[in-house]
């Protein structure tokens, strides 16, 4: 996941709330049962927990040095992906190669950003990493705001779907909007609202930097909140020197010039200063009636400066293709980049996500191994630079290889279960989508329950590859390790899980030992071998559910198929 997870803790780690296969969906399910050859788990022949072992000790190697995206590591994770997918059976995907070039653009901060906001005889410089953090993410190498008025616009969210606007009646060019983070139903905690404290992804600051970009807003600065945000301000202002992204043909011209967080002090200060209540404002914010509204006569003047350097990277795409509906995809993605190296120390991501990528793998080749062979075809997409902020996956999402529309679906592979055999399995997304039929029936033929993810609020959804489709409509889950051991309950799983996560998780400690317990990252490849077959099999799209966010997007792509 990316880094903003750290903050979550292990998000996923609550006691199992677990759901009975089919309880949910009733006749489709059965339906899917019924169908020949699919009652049972289907056999997925070459995933082994020797075989994961194998992958994972050469992709987290020290030679590998953490696999920073164009560094020696890439070179040599894309040579040995290319030749074991070619081993196992799977053809190139994007024409007759099995890459796809993804250029990154990164920008170096020259100097500590700077913003001042005035207004009558309020003068105040804003602290960096005490009162804000601020980027850019146009190509240029300074940005300056000048004069700029202070907005408060709510939640920062238009949302057809739910009746939300919090930019009705506001011209936002030249503007400065202020926005809090996270979704109007998790304050209220009205179920009613938006998805009540589950986040949508209108809570995520991602989200509130693009729709400010929509509305012409020339910067957007997000008041930080711990709760809501599901992390603290030391996550926000420990901001790295340097960050990546991807270019756009204008240069990136279509962002805001200027895109940060404001410390929930620094907001209240702000607020004040122009004669406000933040925590009234905020109240207001929560109701449907809300209008934007100017922070007194506050201006802002910033200044942000950086060195930009481009990088080669690149996704890796390998094809299965399907006997009867080659034109139709499911894909499955893992990211195969990690953390690099800081001199001696390498960052080995054995765990994440040497082995998803090495998963993709042994999933190429039992689907390539199967006979009958697939109906539909499968595309295995390990994609790069999910660290830096899902930029692969978000990359192919705008440059796809196999159209959207034809895309039926996506099942992400982030951090295989390194706990052993669970009787459950967890799956992030469940319940946005149609595609919990298939999950059901496949968990219930391998003898699993389903546990949805834990901790909703936090937003973990929007966290990893699947997500970069989600957002462009394509149906996707993002399937990860139970907690239930099958060899000491769920107290030990939660413990196990809360090790890797407290102690190893994005640490040069997360690395290779043949100790490893691979066998319940074997079973669950299984299982996720199964639930992508299922939809190889048939000839449903599944659709995202009623009212999900990314319905809207799916419907109008799909129309005219
Ligand atoms: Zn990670």
């Amino acid at each position: 996941m990316d880094k903003h997870h750290i903050a979550s803790g292990n998000a996923l780690d609550t006691p199992a709330r677990a759901i009975r296969p089919g309880h949910f969906c009733a006749l489709l399910c059965a339906a899917l049962l019924l169908q020949p050859g699919l009652s049972a788990a289907a056999p997925a022949g070459p995933i082994s927990a020797d075989a994961l072992h194998r992958h994972i000790s050469v992709l987290a190697s020290d030679e590998f040095e953490g696999r920073w995206p164009g560094s020696r590591g890439e070179e040599l994770t894309l040579d040995y992906l290319q030749q074991a997918f070619e081993a196992a059976g799977a053809l190139p995907g994007n024409g007759d190669s099995f890459l796809q070039p993804v250029p990154l653009v990164s920008w170096t901060m020259d100097v500590e950003p700077s913003i001042t906001v005035r207004g009558g005889d309020f003068e105040a410089e804003l602290v960096y990493r005490e009162d804000m953090v601020a980027v850019t993410r146009r190509l240029v190498d300074e940005v300056t705001v000048t004069g700029s008025p202070l907005v408060f616009a709510g939640y920062g969210v238009v949302a057809p779907e739910y009746g939300w606007n919090d930019y009705e009646g506001l011209d936002a060019r030249g503007k400065t909007v202020v926005v809090l983070v996270n979704d109007p139903g998790f304050e209220s905690g009205d179920p009613e609202l938006f998805t009540g404290r589950a986040m949508t992804y209108y809570g995520r600051w991602t989200y509130k930097y693009e729709e400010a970009a929509r509305q012409g807003a020339e910067a957007v600065l997000v008041v930080h909140e711990t709760e809501p945000a599901s992390y603290g301000w030391a996550v926000v202002s420990r901001g790295d020197s340097e960050h990546f992204g991807l270019e756009t043909p204008d240069g990136n011209r279509s962002r805001a010039a200027v895109e940060g967080w404001l410390s929930a002090e620094a907001a209240a200060r702000l607020f004040a200063a122009a004669g406000e209540d933040f925590a009234a404002l905020k109240a207001a914010a929560l109701k449907p009636d809300f209008q934007a509204q100017p922070l007194g006569e506050l201006r802002a003047d910033m200044r942000v400066r950086n060195t930009i350097s481009r990088t080669d990277s690149n996704n890796v795409v390998a094809l299965v293709p399907g006997a009867s509906h080659p034109d139709e995809y499911i894909i499955f993605t893992a990211h195969w980049d990690h953390l690099g190296r800081t001199g001696d120390e390498i960052f080995n991501g054995a765990v994440d996500n040497a082995s998803g990528t090495a998963g993709l793998l042994l999933l190429a080749e039992a689907y390539a191994k199967l006979d009958p062979p697939p109906e539909r075809s499968l595309l295995f997409v390990p994609v790069t630079a999910e660290e830096q902020g899902l930029l692969g996956s978000a990359y192919y999402a705008a440059n796809p290889v196999v159209p959207l529309e034809r895309t039926v679906a996506v099942i992400n592979v982030d951090v295989l279960n390194f706990i052993g055999p669970t009787r459950d399995i967890t799956v992030v997304g469940y319940g946005a989508s149609e595609l919990d039929a298939f999950v059901d029936a496949a968990a219930a033929a391998h003898d699993r329950t389903v546990r949805p993810d834990q901790r909703p609020a936090a937003g973990v959804y929007y966290r990893s590859d699947h997500f970069s489709f989600a957002k462009q409509g394509v149906p996707a889950l993002y399937p990860n390790m139970g907690r239930d051991l099958a060899d000491g309950g769920t107290e030990r799983g939660a413990e196990l899980a809360q090790s890797y996560y407290g102690e190893r998780y994005h640490d040069v400690a997360d690395e290779y030992s043949p100790d490893m317990d691979w066998r319940g990252g074997a079973e669950d490849l299984k299982l996720y071998f199964d639930i992508g077959l299922r939809i190889a099999n048939s000839r449903e799209w599944p659709n995202w559910n009623e009212g999900n966010e990314f319905r809207a997007v799916r419907d109008a792509q799909r129309a005219g198929q």
